[in-house]
């Protein structure tokens, strides 16, 4: 789940991080009035990508006017492929520097790791890439969290490859940034977040410390310990997740484990072993799979069904694969199911299967008895369903 900006900062307000005074607004006549109670405003989409600045999605507005004239603009744009529902309207800032402040997991040391580099801003990425010596980092024991010693160690290091001038002195950066960074992580743990950014992180001219940028990044295996969050989300967590594959999102609400490959032929299996073999044999065939789908072991007729319908939720799908494995999952169940939900959803792209097993003889009595052929080897299903497809498509 990724959070948009204006989500991300109101969970750094919680924590006790200084972010810019703004408002949410979804028309040109909300980013007026936010104006006219904030002063010059910087107006930014609310989309859940980075590069908004880039893309033309950051805007500065020195009136209620312009605001609204701004907002105007924005709210219609399309930024690579999404719409903007909302824009947010923040007071401006007279930045002085832009660091990049960054908490996320590093899964070869499975840690959480931090990341300071004074070369922040909008060409962090470049910065990564080019110069990595100029971000510097800390990881920190997940158990004591980040300490005092270690994040003024952290911003001496960042530090040594800063340009130009400072605005604060180092003794007011390490006291800005010790409990900054602290808030951070601890966030960035209570969240279950694989990413805590704040870029940039404003120095401004009067030499405040605020986050300029918010992004956060819940880790999917771990929302279901913050339904309290995406509830307070709302509305809001439907944009925000419309990041993620919308077929994915239809699996997830289904409770099945399934990932979209972009293909057009529907597999599904029990089993995550069997499951990539039979994407293989596809491949082999010279088939492109849509998706990956594992109904697991001892699936239910029900079950069986929920995939049918889910693989075909695919526009793309011209044809299934269905390759079970019976051990605990019994061929006659398995039977039942495809039988159930081709009859109710009126399939009429191929449908293939391959069972051997348990009961795989009762289940092949049942499909055969529903017109449905099933196959003997894994292989021969796989050429079997590629064909049908290709000629199909002729
Ligand atoms: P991103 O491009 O999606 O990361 O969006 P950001 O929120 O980071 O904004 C991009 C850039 O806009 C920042 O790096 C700043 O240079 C600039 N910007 C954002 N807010 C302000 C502001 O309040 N004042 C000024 N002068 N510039 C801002
Ligand atoms: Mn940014």
């Amino acid at each position: 789940m990724k959070l948009l900006e204006h989500q991300a900062k109101a969970q750094f307000r919680r924590a006790g991080i200084e972010c810019p005074m703004g408002r949410v607004a979804r028309s040109p006549e909300e980013a007026e009035r936010a104006c006219s109670e904030l002063g010059p405003v910087v107006v930014k989409v609310q989309v859940p990508i980075g590069g908004r600045g880039k893309a033309g999605g950051v805007k500065v507005a020195r009136s209620p006017e312009e605001a609204r004239a701004v907002a105007r603009e924005l709210l219609a744009m399309e930024i690579r492929g999404y719409s903007v529902p909302a824009v947010l309207c923040e007071e401006l800032l007279e930045i002085g520097q832009e660091l990049y402040l960054g908490v996320t997991l590093d899964r070869d040391r499975r840690k959480l790791v931090v990341m300071l580099s004074f070369a922040g801003g909008m060409e962090i990425e470049e910065v990564a890439e080019r110069t990595p010596e100029r971000i510097a980092k800390l990881w920190p024991d997940p158990f004591s969290g980040p300490h005092p010693f270690e994040i003024r160690q952290l911003t001496l290091n960042a530090l040594a490859s800063a340009r130009g001038a400072q605005v604060l002195t180092r003794a007011q950066l390490l006291s800005h940034l010790v409990p900054l960074v602290q808030r951070l992580y601890q966030l960035c743990q209570e969240l279950d977040a694989t990413l805590c950014e704040i870029n940039p992180l404003v120095i401004t001219k009067q030499g405040l410390v605020v986050a300029g940028d918010g992004k956060v990044e819940i880790d999917q295996n771990a929302e279901f310990r913050h339904h309290e969050l995406a509830r307070e989300l709302g509305e809001d967590a439907a944009a925000a997740s419309s990041g993620e594959d919308e077929l994915e999102v239809e699996a997830r609400r289904r409770q099945l484990t399934y990932v979209h490959l972009g293909g057009d032929i529907g597999v599904i299996g029990n089993g995550a072993g069997l499951v990539m073999n039979t994407l293989d044999l596809v491949k082999q065939q010279g088939g492109e799979p849509a998706n990956f789908l594992d109904i697991g072991g001892g699936a239910k007729a029900e079950v069986v069904r929920n995939a049918l319908e889910m693989v075909l939720l695919d526009p793309r799908v011209k044809g299934i694969f269905v390759n079970i494995f019976g051990g605990i999952t019994r061929g006659d169940e398995v039977a039942k199911g495809l039988i159930e939900a081709r009859d109710q959803l009126q399939i009429t792209v191929p449908l293939v299967v391959r069972m051997t097993g348990t009961r795989e003889e009762e289940g092949r009595l049942l499909l055969e008895a529903a017109g449905i052929t099933p196959a003997v080897s894994a292989p021969a299903a796989a050429r079997r369903v590629v064909e049908m497809v290709a000629e199909a498509g002729r």
